[in-house]
């Protein structure tokens, strides 16, 4: 890379926070600079095409898939402004298929106790002192294991290691959309004309000079102030190395782990047996079960979901162990004959992939405060954004996108005239 001395920003990660933080410098006469550890850009955000037969290519995500929130999610009217098709049909898990695999009348029970432990979640958290989630299960319900299987797909990890807080602090309106063409697309394309330097990954930030300077893997760069978007476990671990050092953050980003999702895809042959769009649960009676979506969009493929401690233990099995979960769960709900049309097309490592190191974040219990102080800007010269430093809709990928335009305005005011010289 050529050395220059006179960045006035420099952005660290090209996912959807780093994205937005650069679209939301792009019209200022600033000199701006984004890195990418990654040879390519979207981070948490990608869509890649999967061919199960010699033509039927289609999109998938494997990282985020659904916009949350969406009858408020600033994403929407942009993602369809660029010519992506939004699907607005009611999310999968929303409608579990299935007399089948889940009576109705469990189901209706089921509900019934989630209702219930978030009602005494949100009693509690009136109270305003932080707590494990899980302590406001019913001992001995006989759902506790289910509701924890679907902690383990949207908080990454088990009510357990849940700030009761922090999980109440989380704004939602159930309204979810996809985008046909893949959400990772999508967010790429928001960031189209951001110019990233990719495949280098910064080493160190030394702060404690004018102007700040990063030692990366393609040399050293000097600016007047950084944005740092990376996955909290990279600022836990120190694999950025600080100087001088900021125990606070390491701290604050020790306190928001990420829990771990992935995905397993499978080719099915004669699909049209099974109802498009129909979902289910490997299992309703354990926490380590897979959620099952079929034939998305009518596609001719079964996704499956895994999470939190299951995911964990399954990755690190090694490649292959979680497509090998899903079809045994998917046998012992079908039976072999069926399973014998599937097959295994793609699965992913979010943990092992060393850039994300984990799906997205939750607060430790008795730590729902850490996310404002990962948020919080150093010295006017260093800010910080991702989904993690989101105090409503964290862990998302609108989260994130948000947490970057932040950060903009945030060095646009440090940096403007007349404001104490960054
Ligand atoms: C399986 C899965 C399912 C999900 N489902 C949804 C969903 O349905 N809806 C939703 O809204 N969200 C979902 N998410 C979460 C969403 O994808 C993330 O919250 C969002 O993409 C995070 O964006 P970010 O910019 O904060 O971080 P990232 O996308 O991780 O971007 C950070 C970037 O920093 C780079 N980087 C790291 N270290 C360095 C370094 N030292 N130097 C330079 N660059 C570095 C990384 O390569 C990365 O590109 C899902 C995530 C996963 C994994």
């Amino acid at each position: 890379m050529s050395m220059r001395s006179d960045f006035d920003v420099v952005i660290i990660g090209a996912g959807a926070a780093g994205l937005a933080a650069a679209v939301g410098l792009a019209a200022a006469p600033l000199a701006v600079l984004v890195v990418e550890a990654r040879d390519r850009v979207g981070g948490r955000a990608e869509t890649v095409r999967l061919v199960p037969g010699p033509d039927a290519g289609f999109p998938v995500d494997l990282g985020c898939g659904w916009l949350h929130s969406a009858d408020v999610n600033p994403l929407v009217p942009m993602i369809e402004g660029l010519g992506f098709e939004l699907d607005r049909t009611p999310a999968a898990w929303q409608r579990q298929s299935g007399e089948q695999y889940f009576s109705v009348a469990d189901q209706r029970l089921f509900a019934e106790a989630f209702d219930a432990f978030e009602a005494r979640i949100d009693a509690a958290a009136r109270t305003g002192i932080d707590r494990p989630a899980a302590e406001l299960f019913e001992p001995g319900n006989r759902w506790n294991p289910l509701m924890n299987a679907v902690s383990s797909y949207y908080n990454g990890t088990e009510f357990e290691r849940v700030s009761l807080l922090d999980y109440t602090a989380y704004r939602d309106t159930e309204v979810n959309y996809r985008v046909r063409e893949g959400y990772g697309a999508a967010i790429v394309a928001l960031g189209g004309k951001v110019t990233v330097q990719s495949g280098c990954a910064v080493q160190r930030i030394d702060h404690g000079r004018k102007p700040i300077r990063l030692s990366t893997t393609k040399g050293e760069i000097d600016t007047r102030t950084v944005i740092v978007t990376v996955p909290t476990p990279h600022l836990a671990e120190q694999r950025i190395r600080f100087s001088p050092a900021l125990d606070g953050k390491v701290e604050a980003a020790g306190h928001l782990p990420l829990g771990l999702a992935d995905k397993a895809f499978f080719a099915l042959s004669e699909p049209g047996s099974m109802a498009e769009g129909s979902h289910f649960f490997g299992r309703t009676d354990r926490a380590e079960t897979a959620s099952f979506h079929v034939r998305p969009y009518g596609r001719p493929f079964i996704e499956a979901f895994v999470g939190g401690r299951n995911a964990r233990a399954l990755e690190t099995a090694g490649e292959g162990a979680i497509s090998a979960f899903a079809l045994d769960e998917l046998r012992g709900l079908m039976g072999s004959d069926f399973v014998k049309r599937l097959t295994p097309i793609a699965e992913t490592g979010w943990l092992r992939d060393p850039w994300a190191l984990g799906a997205y974040s939750h607060a430790l219990p008795m730590h729902s405060g850490a996310r404002a102080v990962l948020a919080a800007p150093t010295d006017d010269r260093l800010f910080w954004a991702g989904e993690a430093t989101h105090p409503t809709v964290f862990s998302t990928a609108h989260g994130a996108w948000a947490s970057g335009q932040r950060a903009a305005e945030e060095v646009l005011a440090a940096l403007r005239p007349g404001s104490a010289p960054a």
